[in-house]
């Protein structure tokens, strides 16, 4: 009887690993991680989003970031948060800080309580108009107009680590990539240190959107921002109005899964996994996961990804 054997004879095989098993390998050196959480509205969201931090404050990210909602309106939240978890855990916590609807002034002394009580990362953001996304944007007259005037604001009171924010998909108001690149250098001549990108699902445009930011000569780190999306109708109606592409294949896959929230949780960890693994692949090693206060799916991804609990 004649056996096939299923390996060539000639040569080495291929490694038959796929991107996420070559990213868990063991011993291969793992990406940077940080992760955004919202600041809660009720007691019961508080809680759950106290049980999420802990969960994984062990993964021990490069920081953690608390957003700040449209128009300041989470303002004594988002310091009550962030003023925690410089208390109570190890965590670095980064505030997300905006220019809506407030006086430089106002702004200035938010930027002064967060100094004096330890935080020293911001997120300068310019913020949205309050209600519907994609509303137009009108700065008050004696506010920061954008986040370039914040970045400048908040290097001049000290020295901070700045994160701003940048768009692979480009920003719904610019004209054009070179603009935005153009407004990102403005920001690190500000005093910007890191960027944070949009979460996308393009990864090859987001790979030549990189490119063109490389080789502009922007230099500081960029984490690449990551959103495990279990909810796609939910997405569409944010996606739309931020400008960001979603792709077929990505709708394809949520097809008909409405009222199957497992499945709906299995795709999304799988889909942001790969990107991740993809990422690395192409030498990129920085996330940001957009948690959405739930622990479980990021800390799945991170551990696909290589990332372990540090141990004493
Ligand atoms: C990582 C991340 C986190 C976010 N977190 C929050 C949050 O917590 N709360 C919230 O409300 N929103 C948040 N947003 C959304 C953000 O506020 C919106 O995307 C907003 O529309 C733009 O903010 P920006 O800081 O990028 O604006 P900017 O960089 O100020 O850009 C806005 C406009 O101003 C123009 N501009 C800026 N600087 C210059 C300059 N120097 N010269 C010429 N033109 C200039 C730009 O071309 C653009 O049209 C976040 C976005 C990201 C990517």
């Amino acid at each position: 009887m004649t056996v096939i054997s299923p390996l060539p004879a000639d040569g080495p095989r291929r490694s038959a690993l796929g991107p996420v098993a070559r990213a868990g390998r063991p011993g291969r050196r793992p990406p940077k991680i940080s992760f955004e959480f919202s600041p809660p509205k009720t007691p019961e969201a508080e809680e759950s989003l106290w049980l999420a931090i802990r969960r994984l404050e062990p993964l021990a990210p490069e920081f953690v970031s608390v957003t700040y909602g449209a128009g300041g309106s989470t303002r004594e939240r988002t310091h009550r948060t962030v003023l925690r978890m410089l208390q109570e855990t190890t965590l670095k916590p980064a505030a997300h800080l905006t220019c809506v609807d407030a006086s430089r002034a106002e702004v200035d002394a938010v930027i002064e309580d967060y100094w004096n009580a330890g935080i020293r990362h911001i997120v300068a953001l310019r913020g949205d108009p309050p209600g519907q996304l994609g509303g137009a944007y009108q700065p008050r007259a004696d506010g920061y107009a954008n986040a370039t005037e914040l970045t400048r604001a908040i290097a001049a009171r000290a020295p901070f680590e700045i994160s701003v924010g940048l768009y692979p998909h480009v920003h719904p108001e610019s004209p054009s990539v070179a603009h935005d690149i153009d407004v990102l250098k403005a920001k690190i001549d500000a005093g910007a240190t890191r960027a944070i990108t949009q979460f996308f699902f393009d990864i090859d445009g987001f790979l030549r959107f990189m490119d063109q930011v490389r080789k502009a000569g922007v230099t500081i780190p960029i984490c690449a921002g990551i959103m495990p999306v279990t909810n796609f109708k939910g997405l569409r109606r944010m996606a739309g109005p931020c400008g960001i592409a979603l792709p077929d294949w990505l709708a394809n896959l949520f097809e008909g899964l409405d009222k199957d929230p497992d499945t709906r949780r299995l795709i999304a960890g799988s889909v942001a996994a790969e990107t991740c693994a993809r990422l690395e692949e192409e030498g990129f090693d920085d996330f940001h996961f957009y948690t959405l206060n739930r622990a479980d799916l990021v800390y799945a991804i991170c551990r696909v990804l290589g990332v372990r609990e540090d141990k004493p």
